[in-house]
């Protein structure tokens, strides 16, 4: 997959490409990330890409020249490449939407600075809108860092294990169960004891239930579109009973 990053602050960056499995991923090619300067795509004596807004205001904004030539540029070249303008006001980001845009293989990720960009550039060039959550970040490269993260761990032999990105919160419409590792006691607390059994049917059934009881603690509203089964609406109304705090089964 390849996403082709359009920005003026390139070295936002370096290290969270250099680190982990989005590192291992660039080595084994499944993944490339152009992080390309905005600037070069200016044609002025300065090389400037914002400038003040019309009808005033505080702040800058993006110019369109250098955003939409870029991204004309790429979409010559690539003509199947799809581009993303990373925006507060964009369709939110979710689990789904990581897994169903995973299947396209290559997007160009558009990164605001300032105020945001001049909105010639949205009516342009710009495919989809998408923002990480209701809240304003300085620029979109944080958010563009996020797409890549949450995209990138659904391509084949990108995680070390690959049942694990479906056990994640989410990808079932609920919150995954609580993990352990060792020891079996740590400052008193144990580890559920089911986990210890080897019994596999039983652990499947603990984390099942605990993923319930996450999810209907903390994130009731996700319970709405989760699939569930009868065996799973009759613990949920057990919960509902006891107010869902009764520990772990
Ligand atoms: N004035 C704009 C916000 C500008 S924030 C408005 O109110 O809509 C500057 C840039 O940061 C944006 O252009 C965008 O690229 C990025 N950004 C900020 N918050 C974001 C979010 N929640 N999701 C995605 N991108 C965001």
């Amino acid at each position: 997959m390849i996403f082709d990053v359009l920005t003026i602050f390139p070295g936002i960056f370096t290290s969270p490409l250099e680190e982990s499995l989005l590192k291992k991923a660039l080595e084994k090619g499944l993944i490339q990330v152009r992080i390309r300067n905005l600037r070069d795509y200016a044609q002025d004596k300065h090389r400037m890409t914002d400038d003040y807004p019309y009808g005033g205001g505080a702040g800058m904004v993006m110019k369109p020249d250098p955003v939409i030539r870029a991204v004309e540029a790429l979409k010559v070249d690539y003509p199947e490449a799809r581009s993303i303008l990373l925006s507060p006001q964009g369709e939110r980001f979710h689990q789904g939407l990581a897994k169903s845009l995973s299947e396209h293989k290559h997007w160009i990720l558009i990164c605001g600075r300032y105020e945001g960009l001049d909105e010639r550039v949205r009516m342009a060039v710009v495919d989809r809108e998408i923002s990480i959550g209701d809240y304003v970040l300085t620029g979109g490269e944080i958010p563009a860092l996020v797409f890549i993260d949450a995209v990138s761990r659904y391509l084949t032999g990108f995680l070390g294990c690959e049942q694990s990105v479906e056990d994640d919160s989410f990808s079932r419409g609920l919150l995954e169960y609580p993990q352990y590792t060792r020891p079996p006691v740590f400052r008193g607390m144990a580890v559920p004891e089911v986990l210890l059994s080897g019994h596999h049917a039983q652990i499947e059934r603990w984390r099942r239930r605990e993923s319930l009881r996450r999810t209907f603690l903390r994130r009731p509203d996700l319970l709405e579109k989760a699939q569930l089964s009868e065996e799973d609406l009759a613990f949920l109304t057990e919960l509902k009973e006891q107010g869902g705090i009764s520990g772990q089964d």
